[in-house]
């Protein structure tokens, strides 16, 4: 498959903006900075912040062993989408294929960039539809995107699907891992050589604790990150965030010993919740969280948080009729969630 067909002609066309701090990158302590503009009275913050992130993309080099030339990273997941929308998908023009129950952000910025969605749905026991998707795609299908572990299912795709539709259609494969670090599968990242047109992306949302900064992680070939470089804002990932993410990956006993505690309260639900009446069913959960079917999703959402808690009522997705979504919590507020299932009547 060649990528450069995939990639809109006007984005083609483009050279990469070149800011300040890309003209002039060594930051060694002695050069007077008069080239940007900035106000030159020191406060921490008072200088433009490196817009390729490069000590905080050596450390997730470190980490997922890939080189940094294989990274992007984003203002969030949702601004690293957006990144490829609008790289490989002419407005007015093109489609994508999402599997529902996914994530919704798919579809929104479809919309946004006015980009046809087709939804193949996924099938009973969640799992991508492999030969109805190819069926699908038209030579107007740009990008396929899977979400495993899925949001709000929980699951993760089988290995054979996701390989199969990587190797069979003719576009961009978005492999979203927000959940990644929940599953027992291992990441798709390691397989980046081997397919051209994949990309995976991760968050610091979820696993690591940093929703609040917004950062967002892309891993593809080369070829693809130098395209989504080439039109990203160039400062798009703020000083404070890059000093933030640098301090949280740096942490390494924490982020396992959270991810255990959640894997932990999570076999705790899984094994707790089947026993409670109103539950109807407990789905198998690869990420942080749990889809149930109740008897009556929108009463018992409205009980919920009269009792102060509060979760996603997901009744109106395809194939979710009477499901609610639930976050593991703390140890505490796992249990808060028992007693106050076992109240409701
Ligand atoms: C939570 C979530 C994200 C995270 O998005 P950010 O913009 O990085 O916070 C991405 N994908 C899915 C499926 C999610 O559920």
């Amino acid at each position: 498959m060649n990528i450069q067909d995939l990639i809109r002609d006007n984005v083609k066309a483009m050279k990469p903006y070149s800011s300040a701090r890309d003209e002039y990158k060594d930051a060694s302590e002695n050069m007077i900075f008069l080239d940007a503009n900035e106000n030159p009275y020191e406060n921490g913050m008072n200088r433009y912040p490196d817009p390729q992130q490069n000590e905080l993309k050596v450390l997730l080099s470190k980490k997922k062993i890939i080189p940094t030339s294989n990274i992007l990273l984003g203002n969030g997941s949702d601004e690293v989408l957006d990144l490829i929308f609008r790289a490989f998908c002419e407005p007015n023009r093109d489609n994508i294929i999402t599997l529902p129950p996914t994530y919704g952000m798919y579809e929104v910025l479809a919309n946004v960039n006015a980009v046809e969605v087709i939804k193949v749905e996924l099938s009973e026991n969640f799992q991508p539809k492999v030969n109805s998707i190819l069926e699908a795609a038209t030579p107007k299908t740009k990008i396929l995107f899977l979400c495993s572990p899925n949001n709000p299912t929980g699951n993760s795709f089988n290995h054979d699907a996701v390989n199969t539709l990587l190797s069979n259609f003719h576009g961009i494969v978005v492999i979203d891992e927000a959940y990644i670090d929940f599953s027992e599968e291992k990441s798709w990242i390691e397989n980046i050589e081997s397919f051209p047109n994949l990309i995976v992306t991760q968050t610091l949302s979820k696993a690591y604790g940093m929703a609040g900064i917004r950062l967002g992680i892309c891993y593809a070939s080369q070829e693809i990150i130098s395209v989504l470089n080439k039109i990203k804002p160039p400062y798009n990932v703020n000083a404070l965030t890059q000093q933030r993410a640098i301090d949280q990956l740096s942490k390494r006993n924490q982020f396992e010993d959270q991810v255990e505690a959640i894997k932990k309260g999570r076999a705790f639900l899984e094994k707790t919740l089947p026993k409670i009446d109103i539950i109807k069913k407990t789905y198998p959960s690869d990420s942080n969280f749990i889809l149930l079917k109740v008897d009556n999703a929108n009463k018992r959402y409205n009980q919920f948080i009269k009792k102060g808690i509060v979760i996603r009522n997901r009744t109106t997705q395809p194939l979710c009729e009477d499901c609610i979504r639930i976050t593991v919590g703390t140890e505490n507020e796992n249990r808060e969630l028992i007693r106050v299932l076992e109240s409701l009547i």
